[in-house]
């Protein structure tokens, strides 16, 4: 039986509470997350937890900011226009856009308010600061193709969906 490890493409369903037990967010029924093992595509925490594990498992694991989506660094909001963003796009607070970071490279902002025509983004990802308590179903555990791994992340039905 094939167990979770670098190069393996893993389907996961999972439910994600804060550590008061409010649920923060789930895979859609049906619909599990498909990752790739070791290409950061999910926080480290849990990553690590799910290593070894086969399909069938099931993992209850606590992660620090420190292993998820790092320390609250209190980062300033900033004012964005609204015709800045696409006009098709759905401008609702806690969405993410990929805008160009300073080096040009791409960088992910979430919307942290909107105001009328004004919206305010943060490069800080929403459960910045927060632990993370991840119960998880492991549904499938395949080997990733080559492309996969060229490409750095899971193709396929609920994987990365940038061949559109
Ligand atoms: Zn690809």
């Amino acid at each position: 039986m094939s167990t979770v490890g670098d190069g393996k493409v893993v389907s996961i369903e999972y439910v994600l509470l804060d550590e008061s037990g409010n649920e923060l967010d789930r895979s859609p029924e049906g619909e599990p997350l498909v990752y790739l093992h070791g290409a950061r595509g999910i926080v480290p925490g849990l990553e690590e937890a799910l290593a070894g594990k086969s399909a069938g498992d099931r993992v209850e694991v606590r992660v620090p900011p420190e292993k998820g989506y790092g320390p609250k660094r209190k980062i300033k909001p900033q004012e964005v226009l609204r015709s800045r963003f696409p006009a098709e796009a759905n401008v609702v607070k806690g969405a993410r856009f990929v805008t160009e970071g300073p080096e040009g490279r791409p960088m992910p902002i979430w919307v942290t308010k909107v105001q009328g025509r004004t919206i305010y983004v943060s490069p800080e990802h929403p459960l910045a600061g927060v632990t993370l308590c991840f119960d998880v179903n492991v549904r499938d555990v395949r080997d990733a193709t080559d492309e996969e791994i060229a490409h750095g992340h899971a193709h396929g039905p609920h994987g990365h969906a940038h061949h559109e």
